[in-house]
């Protein structure tokens, strides 16, 4: 079986960990998976969609027989979940996550689990739904997953953990933990809270422009709209646990902005056509390395925006 590992624990069944134990069990179905959440509703939902091989009723009883543990909790939830599995993980499992922001995420789980093999990873893969009906097996298809090993992890580890998610069908790439975090701020983290903004600023406006706001949404808004219905606790989670890098590529949004601002304000076409004829270029680069589609209107099939 590639990755060498036989027994796959999945920490949180939401759509990452939903993803994580359907792909396993599609990808390397000689692996046995277990599966734990901490919402009595997610672990009977996840009996009925047949999540996992089993699904635990205790963190401890999920991890017991597992050589590699995979945490799919909210950013924040890390290191309480790591503590309530520590007692019962055996002393030779690998552990990971699926974070969107890791150096908090190291930081928790080497504190909660000393004495063991911790590789954080974020694959970048995902979409705005949650919980354990939106997961699906093809998730990680052709999507990036980023592993920022500790500076002392070993290797051979964190080549078998490079070959897990290379079986799940991603591309992977190792960096540290803070360039993750200041990459994932820009590329990430500062789209969702201009979306979050952007949204809020229309839902804040008087009911009747409100109506017509959703009326010709198409125009542009509608594709914020998608960003902005992404996960409260999810969220939350990843702008307190990456203020630093967040913060400074706020600050440097802001300054771009400003400078934008300056140049419609004295009819400076010729910054804002250079600045557009740049921001289509990096378009094209996306498409031209397989990470969106590049059909018009990125590809919905009716007027209803339906992929
Ligand atoms: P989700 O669908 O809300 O699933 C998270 C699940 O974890 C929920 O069922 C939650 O239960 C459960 N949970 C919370 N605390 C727990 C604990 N201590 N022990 C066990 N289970 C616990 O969220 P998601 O979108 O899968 O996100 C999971 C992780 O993936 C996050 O760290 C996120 O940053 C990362 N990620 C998300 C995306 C994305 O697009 N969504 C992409 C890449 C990475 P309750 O609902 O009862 O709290």
């Amino acid at each position: 079986m590639s990755a060498g590992f036989r027994h796959v624990a999945v920490i949180g069944l939401g759509l990452l960990g939903g993803s994580v134990a359907r792909a396993v069990g599609q990808y390397l179905p000689d692996a046995v998976t277990t599966g734990y959440d901490a919402s009595p509703e997610v672990r009977a939902r996840a009996r009925e969609l047949g999540l996992a091989d089993t699904i635990a009723e205790t963190p401890g009883e999920a991890v017991a027989q597992a050589d590699l543990v995979v945490l799919c909790v909210p950013v924040g939830a890390m290191g309480p979940a790591a503590r309530a599995l520590a007692a019962d993980l055996p002393a030779g499992a690998l552990v990971t996550d699926v974070g969107s922001s890791k150096a908090s995420v190291m930081r928790a789980l080497t504190e909660a689990l000393p004495d063991h093999a911790v590789i954080p990873a974020h694959p970048v893969a995902g979409t705005e739904q949650s919980g354990p009906d939106a997961g699906f097996a093809t998730l990680f298809r052709n999507r990036w997953c980023i592993v920022t090993p500790p500076a002392d992890a070993d290797p051979a580890r964190v080549a078998d953990l490079v070959a897990f998610w290379e079986a799940l069908g991603a591309r992977v790439e190792t960096m540290d933990a803070e360039h993750h975090d200041l990459v994932l701020a820009v590329t990430s983290h500062l789209p969702h809270l201009i979306a979050y903004t952007i949204v809020g600023t229309a839902s804040d406006l008087e009911e009747v422009t409100q109506s017509e706001v959703i009326k010709y949404s198409a125009g542009g808004f509608r594709d914020f709209t998608r960003i902005a219905a992404s996960d409260p606790t999810m969220w939350r989670d990843v702008f307190l646990s990456n203020r630093d890098a967040v913060l400074e590529m706020l600050q440097r949004f802001t300054e771009d902005l400003t400078g934008l601002q300056k140049a419609i304000r004295k009819g400076d076409g010729d910054t804002l056509f250079e600045h557009f004829a740049r921001t289509r270029a990096i378009r094209r680069g996306i498409i031209e390395m397989g990470q969106d589609d590049a059909r018009p209107d990125f590809g919905r099939s009716d007027h209803n925006g339906a992929r």
